[in-house]
């Protein structure tokens, strides 16, 4: 589904993905856990198509496609999705105005008939229902006003309107209290099937008691350090990175 093959991102002066390679398969929840400034949103981002980097090195493939070559709605229209870490707000905009464009946009795109106003509200209080969301959220600015809890919620809906191939959640569950992580895990695993991909970036173990990993990798100084099954995840929030720092220093 998703291939990255020494991969080197530069933004402004500065090299901050330093010969990345990830593979992930459908079916597949790989999580991404690392010290902070390590380089995990700028992956996020580079993959979503964020003006700001530059990629200096390497390719990147998403369903058998060049991933780098496209425009960030294309990317959007064959499956990719990203949650912001930090959401943005859009004063002046409703829930139910953005995703249902955002929803026609993909239906557009891929030749589909637009859901009519009727029958795209019915499913937006369903999804809404599934992420225990209150009904009067979608007549809310996006993200106006909204907790930090409720941005991330509000992301997860995003993602469960637009079914995406594969879903990159960007520290989802900071800001949450444990309810509402579960509230949003659940979510998650509602869509997670063979056909999907996930990649999880999240500096907590607890979200891994719900979103089991099949593979955990560390990202330290711009690459993937050190990969490993979902007890990796659980040493981590033992032991914290300085471990893996080290190894990573002894071994250059
Ligand atoms: P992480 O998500 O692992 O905490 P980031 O990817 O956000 O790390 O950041 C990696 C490094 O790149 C940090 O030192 C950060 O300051 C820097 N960086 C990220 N985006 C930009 C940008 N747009 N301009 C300048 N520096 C950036
Ligand atoms: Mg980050």
């Amino acid at each position: 589904m998703l291939v990255i093959k020494d991969l080197y991102v530069r933004c402004e002066e500065t090299l901050l993905i330093k010969g990345l390679n990830l593979t992930i398969n459908s079916g597949e929840v790989h999580a991404l856990m690392g010290p902070n400034g390590a380089g995990k949103s700028t992956l996020a981002k580079v993959l979503s198509g964020h003006p700001d980097y530059e990629v200096v090195g390497g390719e990147v493939l998403f369903m058998g496609q060049d991933l780098l070559e496209m425009e960030p709605e294309e990317r959007a229209h064959v499956g990719l999705f990203m949650s912001f870490q930090y959401p943005p707000e859009i004063p002046g905009v409703t829930i139910a105005q953005f995703l249902h464009h955002a929803l026609h946009a993909k239906q557009k795109a891929a030749g589909e008939t637009p859901l009519s106003p009727e029958v795209f509200e019915e499913l937006l209080l369903k999804k809404m229902h599934l992420l225990g969301m209150d009904p009067t959220f979608k007549e809310r600015f996006v993200n106006d006003g909204f907790s930090g809890g409720e941005k991330k919620r509000n992301e997860i809906l995003q993602m469960a309107l637009l079914e995406p191939k594969l879903a990159i959640l960007d520290e989802t569950d900071s800001g949450l209290d444990i309810d509402a992580m579960r509230v949003v895990a659940y979510g998650v695993n509602q869509l997670m099937s063979k056909e999907r991909g996930l990649l999880v970036i999240t500096h907590y173990q607890r979200l891994l008691d719900h979103i089991i990993p099949d593979i955990v990798h560390v990202f330290v100084d711009g690459t993937i350090a050190l990969s490993g099954d979902k007890t990796l995840a659980l040493k981590l929030e033992e032991n914290g990175y300085d471990w893996v720092m080290k190894e990573v220093a002894a071994n250059v």
